[in-house]
């Protein structure tokens, strides 16, 4: 497993410096060459679905994405997923979850706090992108299935990359829902200190992409409750900032 740096780079829309992390998917050692893979950082603004959101318009512009071929998801913390194509481009439709096999479609979810997910399947061209709160995990490998189903993509030949979320020195959960989590997604998935329970939501879906069969999967650390470059719904409260994960291969 690949751990990542974060590292905000900036990109520019007119006189704007537009802050973005950029992460590779890395399959067997090497990088995989011609896709963009990235989150928004905090001050890019709010990321919300929403075809009027300035924000958006702006960060999608300085990545040289075409706004009208950005499929977004409206999140509600299932698993639901949704399809996108050319004939297909979804947006502000409730899911947390977007797979594709085309390219020329860019895939974006928001998150704060809650866990990007990015799959790529080397062989096929399948790829999903998917918002994994505490709620909704386990949709990572459920859009592996899709994958597997729609397109014939294969675990051992797909790359995985968990961007940055909330960690486990901050996510501080009921005993309740720890016990849940730790019962569906195995001991390593929650932590206790000082009479506190702890989720990993990374350990999570590492557990769960690994029984799958997918061995090449990157993550980054990068906690978005101590890191003020990074959006928090528990940090922020009421006015959180929602950052765009984004991915796209170019047509
Ligand atoms: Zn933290």
């Amino acid at each position: 497993m690949m751990l990542y740096p974060f590292n905000l780079d900036f990109v520019n829309y007119g006189d704007k410096k537009i802050p973005v992390a950029h992460y590779p998917f890395m399959f067997n050692g090497k990088t995989v060459p011609g896709v963009l893979c990235a989150v928004s950082g905090r001050l890019a603004g709010d990321m919300i679905c929403e075809k009027d959101n300035s924000a958006r318009l702006a960060l999608f512009s300085a990545l040289r994405l075409d706004f009208r071929r950005v499929a977004g998801l409206w999140q509600i913390h299932s698993r639901d997923l949704v399809s996108a194509g050319k004939d297909r481009v979804p947006f502000g439709v409730k899911g947390d979850g977007l797979v594709c096999a085309e390219r020329g479609i860019a895939l974006s979810v928001t998150v704060a706090d809650c866990l990007p997910v990015f799959l790529y399947d080397t062989q096929s061209g399948a790829f999903a992108l998917v918002h994994s709160g505490w709620k909704g995990t386990g949709i990572a490998v459920k859009a592996l299935e899709l994958m597997k189903e729609k397109w014939g993509a294969k675990a051992q030949s797909t790359a995985a990359i968990l961007g940055p979320c909330i960690q486990p020195c901050c996510y501080n959960v009921d005993k309740e829902r720890a016990r849940v989590f730790a019962a569906d997604f195995g001991g390593q998935s929650v932590r206790r200190g000082g009479g506190t329970y702890y989720l990993d939501l990374q350990a999570a879906n590492i557990k769960l992409l690994k029984d799958a069969g997918v061995r090449n999967i990157a993550f980054c650390k990068d906690c978005t409750f101590t890191d003020g470059r990074l959006g928090s719904f528990r940090r922020e409260g009421a006015s959180y900032t929602r950052m765009a994960a984004v991915l796209y291969f170019p047509g």
